[in-house]
């Protein structure tokens, strides 16, 4: 249940003759979509055969919202569960909530919160080789069922690898609580994924990079069905909550399937990183790939303009002054994303954009002027 025993290798050396493709993938085992479903969780527990001993690890405001609730339905279903209380993703952070848990000795974790609780509860997961739950009570992004975490580091967000939840409990009584821009980001978020894909293919056929049609098309479909249902997506509205949340969570399946990241994150999402480093105030990584995305979109000679309806229609960012960040900090991010991770080659290419081109994409796009 651990992400980072996924594997992929081609034939062995010296059996060119032999099949010797391997490939583990690894998934959620549960997942319950729907109204008050938080009422289910020491029932899933049980389903898992989880020990006596587990930890909630939560924020200081939404251990409020649904936090101490989670560690009281342990509870009272007969297990010795605590409340820890997370801040910030950081590295220190991550090391301070793995002593608790020690101390603890949980054995099984539950992840209650936005992104960041999240994230820090997979990493902890995933070093302690514990399976945990996770709870959003947001869903900003595509990371609430995937293995990749982001965490702050002294060079701003760094992305790393760490548990799949053994079971993912979204609550839609709860996220709809949360901010309608947390949403709608992770609409924008799964949205990209039409350019990650287009990316990945070009990969394939310049570099012969590994494919699974399996998760393209999870991904594809994904987005598509939040571009389809863009209009029914509002705020206050738990219905909005449901139809966005299973596209979201389908994008973190289309990763475990692929073992990697690749299905949603291409040119788009190294344009969001670029700007997370550039930007003084960076905005949410999800309204960011969604801006990355329409000119993305432009560079591959896509639709770009049905991209950027759907955002607008959803109420995602679609321009620099939207995002909260400078003409300048967009046309620089454009510069500098192809040198982010040059192993993941995109659109981008090897060389990125000369400052002319980044000009003029971001101002044909609308995005800045
Ligand atoms: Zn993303």
């Amino acid at each position: 249940m651990v992400g980072r025993d996924l594997h992929v290798r081609s034939s062995p050396p010296g059996t060119d003759s032999v099949f010797g493709k391997a490939k583990g993938m690894v998934f959620p085992r549960v997942v319950l979509v729907g109204h008050g479903v938080l009422e289910d969780l020491a029932l899933t527990c049980r389903q898992f055969g989880f020990l006596e001993r587990g930890a909630v690890v939560t924020g200081p405001k939404t251990a409020e919202l649904a936090g101490n609730r989670a560690t009281e339905i342990l509870k009272a279903d007969g297990y010795a569960a605590t409340t820890i209380i997370a801040h910030e993703a950081t590295e220190a952070e991550v090391g301070r909530v793995e002593g608790e848990v020690r101390e603890h000795g949980a054995r099984f974790l539950v992840g209650v919160g936005g992104g960041s609780k999240i994230d820090i509860t997979k990493v902890v997961a995933a070093r302690l080789h514990v399976p945990f739950v996770s709870l959003p009570t947001s869903a900003a992004h595509d990371g609430i069922s995937s293995p990749r975490a982001s965490l702050h580091g002294a060079s701003g967000r760094t992305s790393i690898e760490g548990a799949v939840p053994i079971g993912v409990i979204a609550d839609t009584e709860l996220i709809v609580q949360a901010p309608f821009r947390l949403l709608a980001s992770g609409c924008a978020d799964v949205i990209s994924n039409v350019t990650a894909v287009l990316d990945w293919r070009l990969a394939v056929r310049l570099r012969s990079e590994e494919y699974s049609s399996t998760a393209a098309t999870l991904s594809e479909y994904a987005a598509q069905e939040i571009m389809d249902h863009a209009e029914s997506i509002k705020p206050n509205l738990e219905e909005s909550v449901w139809i966005a949340i299973r596209p979201i969570l389908v994008a973190g399946i289309a990763m475990s399937v692929a073992g990697s990241s690749r299905p949603c994150s291409g040119s788009e999402h190294l344009f969001s990183h670029a700007l997370d480093r550039i930007s003084e105030r960076p905005s949410l990584h999800g309204e960011q790939c969604g801006v990355g995305a329409i000119m993305m979109m432009y560079l591959h000679g896509g639709d770009w303009r049905r991209l950027k309806h759907a955002l607008l229609t959803i109420g995602a960012p679609t321009t620099a002054r939207e995002l909260g960040v400078s003409d300048e900090e967009i046309v620089r991010a454009l510069m500098m994303a192809h040198s982010i991770r040059p192993e993941r080659y995109t659109i981008l290419g090897d060389n990125g954009l000369t400052r002319e081109a980044a000009e003029r994409l971001a101002s044909t796009t609308g995005v800045v002027g």
